[in-house]
């Protein structure tokens, strides 16, 4: 057994249950929400959400992980409010989310920049999330994150990829990358953090299931990393049973232990004018489409219910049980 953190405090990886691994409860580009979005403001926006969150408790899940980092439009206070409202667990995130450029707040700030300093500032950041909790709230972060999509390993990217893995170093909490499985950006993000000393185990691959290259997937599985198969829901490029089929590739295979589930949606977000523009542009894009749609499509392409179970409870305890014992193994 382990200690997790999440919104509402401290639990036991006995009590993660079901498992999503890469959800959002609100997600946004702050500036522009804080100028032109008064609705998020509203105690509507907070018991929105709660209803969402508790309609997926409801369906069976207990625990999701938010991966809304810097450059996500992570706000903790009104997410705190909407945690206090439901008891699904959720596990919040720091790190930072950048396909380029480094974040404005450390473009100067950094070794070797105008302001001169001899650490990465980021990693003190992410550490102080990690250890003490995020912006007076109390609530400390579970999980790093951080991103590489198809510019591929900008610099940008670079400098937050390797403060992550230091701040994995130093405070034991795993990894989830956001990667862009068309590029094969996994296999860049499995090298730089060899190189920065991670266990590859620590490390969620996400958006993996975004390919049907099993092949490029079985090269990241093999070095022992976990699959996100975390966009279920997202339909532009590849079909919800285009995932499924991989997925029961992958199982027939023999990888079931290193694969996990999610659909990477949100309740909240300023992506589409409106909120209901958003369940219009993307119908099955939210919480309930793995219970209600891929489970059933899972199980008639032969995967069994025992492996389902794996994907959502077995696999993400043993990932958070398995980063916990390797660290404490290192101290
Ligand atoms: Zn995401």
């Amino acid at each position: 057994m382990a200690q997790i953190q999440t919104a509402r405090g401290t639990i036991d990886t006995a009590d993660l249950g079901r498992v999503l691994v890469h959800e959002h409860v609100f997600l946004m580009d702050m500036e522009y929400t804080f100028n032109y979005r008064p609705d998020f403001f509203s105690e509507k926006t907070i018991t929105d959400a709660a209803d969402r969150l508790n309609e997926l408790k409801a369906a069976g899940i207990d625990t999701i992980i938010d991966l809304t980092v810097l450059g996500l439009g992570r706000h903790m206070p009104t997410l705190a409010k909407a945690a206090a409202l439901t008891d699904l667990n959720i596990i919040v995130s720091t790190g930072a989310y950048t396909f380029d450029a480094t974040p404005a707040p450390f473009q100067f700030y950094g070794p070797g920049l105008l302001k001169d300093v001899p650490e990465e500032p980021m990693v003190a950041h992410f550490v102080k999330d990690i250890s003490e909790g995020i912006a007076d709230t109390g609530i400390r972060a579970g999980m790093l994150k951080c991103a590489i999509d198809e510019p591929g390993l900008k610099a940008g990217v670079e400098r937050v990829m390797r403060a992550v893995a230091k701040a994995n170093r130093i405070t034991g909490a795993p990894i989830t990358v956001h990667t862009a499985p068309l590029q094969e950006t996994g296999l860049i993000v499995q090298r730089l953090m060899d190189e920065e000393g991670v266990d590859l185990e620590d490390l969620v691959v996400g958006h993996c299931g975004d390919t049907k290259d099993v092949d490029y997937l079985m090269k990241l599985a093999d070095r022992g990393s976990i699959l996100g198969m975390d966009r279920f829901g997202v339909e532009f490029a590849i079909t919800m049973q285009e995932r499924v089929d991989t997925i029961a590739d992958m199982v027939k295979r023999g990888y079931v232990d290193q694969l996990t589930l999610s659909h990477d949606c949100c309740c909240w977000s300023d992506f589409f004018p409106e909120v209901s523009d958003y369940h219009a542009a993307m119908p099955n894009h939210n919480y309930l489409h793995i219970h209600n749609d891929v489970i059933p499509a899972l199980l008639e392409a032969g995967v069994g219910q025992a492996d389902i179970d794996k994907m959502f409870v077995d696999n993400p305890r043993r990932y958070f049980e398995g980063t916990a014992k390797r660290f404490a193994a290192r101290h």
